[in-house]
């Protein structure tokens, strides 16, 4: 146990220290009270070992309350006790010294055994709270850790693991907040559904792990085909992709379409055994509001649909079909 008696008597001092002798506590007795600050690291440190601070209420240089101020302002020294050693029992100043953050107080002159015991339990009382405070700051980190770990497992919740794109639970949140957002501001949504064409035919051509990778390649293509920041390109399932775009017609998100063929064509990853000799797509575009009465998402598939039967490699946008003219 580390204690400090600041008092500008050096008879106080002493007898203070004597009392304390039983206790095989380290007594340190700075001589003013600019050694004082030093002992308790208010000059730089800002650390100290001190446990317990028997502060004189009287001293000639500064007034031991306007001490304990000074002192209680410095976040290290926030836990340690502090004993006022006071000449007459004023209830009045009292108030004053713990109002400014005294813990207790003993009166000159102190019996021994009561000074040792005042000065034990405040110092118990200072590791108690630092060791809280400890505690305190050991919680803030293992939640801010926790906080983080959530993100990332929130994160990888939404994320397809082959190709790094949304998943399909992100894609249905994110759909559902497009129709919410389309009925609330009345501006276009648009759809695109993206099917890899004879996909069966290239597993079995090249086997399951070249499948694996040509659709991360073709994940990238149409995460490229993408410009705006709002857009969301997921795996929906299997070799099967949607490009959901905010804010957008139909005839914009046709644009985007065309704009995936004509990379993947650029890109020209092989395919053994595809009439083209090269991996392709199949896009269905649809849009709200003119899909509004048949749904989005069926109005995308049937378009996807109409691609396939086209020959593939094409983007299909769909159509109301004209009254009075059925399909
Ligand atoms: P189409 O042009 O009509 O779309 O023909 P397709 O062969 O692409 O379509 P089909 O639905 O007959 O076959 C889809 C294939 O996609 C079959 C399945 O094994 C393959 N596939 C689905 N998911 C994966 C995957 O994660 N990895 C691999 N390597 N293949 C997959
Ligand atoms: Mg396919
Ligand atoms: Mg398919």
């Amino acid at each position: 146990m580390n204690v400090l008696i600041i008092d500008d008597s050096a008879v106080v001092r002493l007898m203070l220290s004597r009392a304390l002798e039983p206790l095989g506590a380290q007594v340190t007795c700075p001589a003013s009270l600019a050694d004082a600050r030093e002992r308790l690291g208010m000059t730089g440190t800002g650390a100290a070992d001190v446990d317990v601070v028997l502060l004189d209420q009287v001293m000639p240089e500064m007034d031991g309350v306007s001490f304990l101020r000074e002192l209680r302002a410095y976040p290290h020294l926030q836990e340690l006790s502090v004993i006022m050693v006071t000449g007459v029992q004023d209830e009045a100043q009292l108030e004053v010294a713990f109002a400014a953050g005294a813990m207790d107080y003993v009166t000159k002159p102190c019996p021994p055994a009561t000074l040792r015991a005042r000065t034990k339990s405040g110092a118990r009382l200072t590791r108690a709270l630092r060791a809280s405070r400890e505690r305190a700051l050991e919680l803030q980190e293992v939640n801010a850790q926790l906080a983080d770990l959530n993100g990332q497992l929130q994160a990888l919740s939404m994320t397809d693991a082959l190709t790094g794109l949304a998943n399909r639970r992100a894609f249905d949140l994110a759909f559902d907040q497009a129709l919410a957002h389309h009925a609330r501001s009345g501006l276009g949504v648009a759809l695109l559904m993206i099917d890899i064409d004879h996909f069966k035919r290239y597993n079995d051509a090249l086997g399951h792990p070249a499948g694996d990778a040509c659709l991360h390649q073709v994940a990238m293509v149409l995460r490229g085909g993408v410009r705006r920041s709002t857009d969301l390109v997921a795996r929906y399932g299997g070799e099967e992709f949607a490009a959901l775009l905010s804010d957008t017609d139909a005839q914009g998100a046709a644009v985007v379409g065309e704009r995936i063929l004509h990379r993947l064509k650029h890109e020209a990853f092989v395919h053994p055994d595809h009439p083209l000799g090269r991996v392709t797509v199949s896009i269905g575009v649809a849009a709200l509001p003119d899909a509004a009465d048949h749904g989005l998402k069926d109005a995308a598939d049937q378009a996807l649909y109409r691609a396939k039967a086209k020959g593939r490699n094409a983007a299909v946008t769909w159509r109301p079909v004209p009254v009075g003219n059925p399909a």
